[in-house]
């Protein structure tokens, strides 16, 4: 007998990391970084080594966020830990 044919997908989402975004005052921008575990289990401020040269302690809770596939990052860790 001929089975009903289902389409199985993959309703699974894809894991692209979290986006923590920083303010670079020295450079007056925006930046993104990358963490590929999720940030939420430690909050200690971070101490990020920036594009312009200086490093920025950032604080992580209020601005970590699901990372969008195909969304640009300035710079990436594996874990919040790198950092601190
Ligand atoms: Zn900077």
């Amino acid at each position: 007998m001929p089975q009903p044919r289902r389409s199985k997908k993959q309703t699974e989402t894809e894991d692209y990391g979290w986006v923590i975004s920083f303010g670079c005052k020295t450079e007056g921008v925006l930046r993104r970084l990358k963490v590929d575990t999720d940030p939420a289990a430690d909050t200690r401020p971070i101490e990020v080594p920036c594009l312009c040269g200086e490093v920025h302690r950032v604080t992580v809770s209020p601005y970590r966020r699901r990372r969008a596939a195909d969304e640009p990052f300035d710079l990436e860790v594996v874990s919040l830990d790198e950092l601190r």
